[in-house]
């Protein structure tokens, strides 16, 4: 896969590049990601890349001239492209398992006020990191490559893929490592029990626990099993009680 990332702030870039599982991905081939200076595509002597908006307003725009050239120097045929903005729907898991499976992304950085309307009609989609305004698009696209990056085949280990927060509409069940007794904190018994059917009846009753808590909308499209009625009913119980 390439990613390229199209932004006026490159060394933003440094630390997501040379650290930690993105590097490893990277260092093993897997992706390659470019890091590519938008002014290095303003025409001007002084390289603008930005113009105040027409009918008055506060910030600079992007301009469309330039980021246009940037984009078309820097994308192919089969590139999907996608422009950070707040003004999209907040990216999701299976935005990041969909996008995988691209072999060229584009991402495109706003920053200022953001950029010159008449560009977006250039890509693919626009991507919002969530409800909040940030001063550019480089944390989104920082956000949205490592997203995409860790799903990629041989990127980290499957098991660690299997069964994560989002999958199927669930948060992942708490998790727990040594030591086993924190200042009397416990790990709980069944986990230690080497029973598989137990700690998997845990875990599963755990996960639902999890997301009625913290995200009960997801279950709005989770499909029920039978196994999770029934545990839902027990921790229903357990509430009661
Ligand atoms: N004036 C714009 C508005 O009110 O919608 C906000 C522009 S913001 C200060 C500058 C740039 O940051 C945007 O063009 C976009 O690239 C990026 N950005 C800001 N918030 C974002 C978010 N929640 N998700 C993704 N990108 C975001």
């Amino acid at each position: 896969m390439r990613i390229t990332i199209l932004t006026l702030f490159p060394t933003m870039f440094e630390g997501f590049l040379h650290t930690s599982i993105i590097k490893r991905i990277i260092d093993k081939g897997l992706v390659e990601i470019r890091i590519v200076d938008i002014r290095d595509y303003s025409l001007d002597k002084h390289r603008h890349v930005d113009d105040t908006p027409y009918g008055g307003g506060a910030g600079m725009l992007m301009k469309v001239d330039v980021l246009h050239r940037a984009l078309a120097a820097n994308s192919k045929e089969n590139s999907r492209i996608l422009l950070t903005s707040p003004k999209a729907k907040p990216f999701k898991q299976s935005d990041a398992r969909r996008l995988s499976k691209f072999s060229d992304i584009v991402i495109v950085c706003g920053h200022y006020e953001g950029i010159d309307y008449r560009f977006e009609k250039y890509v693919d989609e626009k991507v919002s990191i969530g409800d909040y305004v940030l001063t550019g698009g480089e944390l989104a696209s920082m956000v949205i490559s490592d997203a995409i990056v860790r799903l990629l085949d041989d990127g980290i280990s499957k098991q660690s893929l299997e069964i994560e927060s989002f999958d199927n509409n669930l948060l992942e069940c708490p998790q727990y490592t040594r030591p086993y007794d924190f200042y009397g904190d416990k790990v709980p018994a069944v986990l230690l029990s080497g029973n598989h059917r137990d700690i998997k009846h845990y875990n599963d009753k755990m996960a639902l626990r999890e997301t009625l808590k913290y995200r009960p909308d997801l279950l709005e499209n989770h499909q029920f099993t039978k196994e999770e009625i029934a545990l839902l009913e027990e921790i229903r119980n357990e509430f009661e009680g």
